[in-house]
């Protein structure tokens, strides 16, 4: 009894300061290191929701171990509103893919609602001796056991690609973990390794400029952008069936009270028809949420299915989950 009074007189307390939610600058971790495909995302996205949410909003970047080191950060950070995760399906696929994850994906986030949907390309250096998807499969048959593929750590949605890519082809690669997919585009460039399945928000500026080999679009369509209509699916190239594509959310820790929640999603609401937005994300072949889909609701049920979809097929690929 007593303990329940003093926890009301401690929400009570609260209540002010909440009402007046935010008055200091709102920190979104994004668990990829800079200049990446998800720290873009979540940078444009920091700019859209300045002026909804009536705040500044600062990036921290915590890549590391798949995405894992950064949502972790979220999940034991004050639930107050001011730190938020900008995070992809690898909250999702992480699950699967650890033994144990230091935070309960479900339980410990309030989830805020979905941001976009990004199409992902695989893509080589630009040594590479193969221009198109036929001479990319000759070449790899011609270099079993020796070939590297990047990504941004067990977990990232470059892996998962990466993996569910190995298993389709059967075809087993040497794996290199970056923090993210911008130190891992870096060696890419500077032919360090061979070939990487990323967002095409960090591959489509790179293959515009000729700078990398660009092989298929991950996506069951092909795309309807710039240089990316260009591209092949990955099925019409042979790898039959096959499709990925990634998905943003934001989430906030457990506990963060329903007003904050409320007040931080109905900002995303705004941010997310923000003109400025919306043509950058278009150019770059993602597709922006729309409304139906933006309840914190929704998206927890979106991804309680995606964790349901990705067990089996992290278990179908075996081998290549490495
Ligand atoms: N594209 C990365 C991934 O594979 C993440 C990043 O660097 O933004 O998950």
């Amino acid at each position: 009894m007593r303990r329940s009074l003093l926890l009301a007189a401690g929400l009570l307390a609260c209540l002010p300061a909440m009402a007046q939610y935010p008055e200091k600058p709102v920190t979104i971790v994004v668990p990829f290191a800079a200049g990446g495909p998800t720290d873009k995302v979540a940078r444009d996205l920091a700019e859209a929701l300045r002026k909804p949410l009536g705040a500044t909003l600062v990036i921290d970047n915590v890549g590391g171990v798949g995405g894992t080191l950064g949502a972790n950060k979220v999940a034991k950070a004050a639930p107050d509103g001011y730190t938020v995760l900008l995070h992809h399906i690898g909250i999702a696929s992480a699950t699967a893919l650890y033994r144990t994850l230091p935070y309960k994906t479900l339980e410990d986030f309030e989830y805020l609602g979905m941001v976009n949907e990004v199409p992902m390309t695989l893509i080589g250096r630009p040594s590479l001796p193969a221009s198109n998807y036929a001479e990319l499969a000759k070449w790899l048959d011609a270099h079993k056991g020796n070939v590297n593929l990047a990504h941004a750590g067990v977990g990232s949605a470059s892996h998962l690609c990466g993996l569910m890519y190995q298993a389709a082809i059967k075809f087993e690669m040497t794996t290199v973990p970056y923090k993210g997919t911008a130190p891992a585009m870096n060696d890419l460039l500077g032919n360090q390794v061979d070939i990487m399945c990323d967002q095409t928000t960090n591959t489509t500026g790179q293959i515009e400029a000729g700078k990398v080999k660009a092989f298929a679009v991950m996506s069951p369509k092909r795309l309807p952008v710039g240089v990316l209509a260009k591209l092949p699916t990955a099925d019409e190239s042979g790898v039959k069936g096959f499709s990925i594509s990634v998905w943003h959310g934001l989430y906030a820790p457990k506990g963060t009270p329903k007003a904050v929640v409320d007040k931080l999603n109905a900002a995303l609401r705004v941010a997310l028809k923000d003109a400025d937005f919306l043509k950058r994300q278009e150019a770059l072949g993602a597709v922006v949420i729309s409304d139906a889909r933006l309840s914190p609701a929704e998206h927890k049920k979106f991804v309680e299915a995606e964790i349901g979809k990705l067990g089996p097929v992290i278990k179908a690929a075996g081998q290549y989950a490495d």
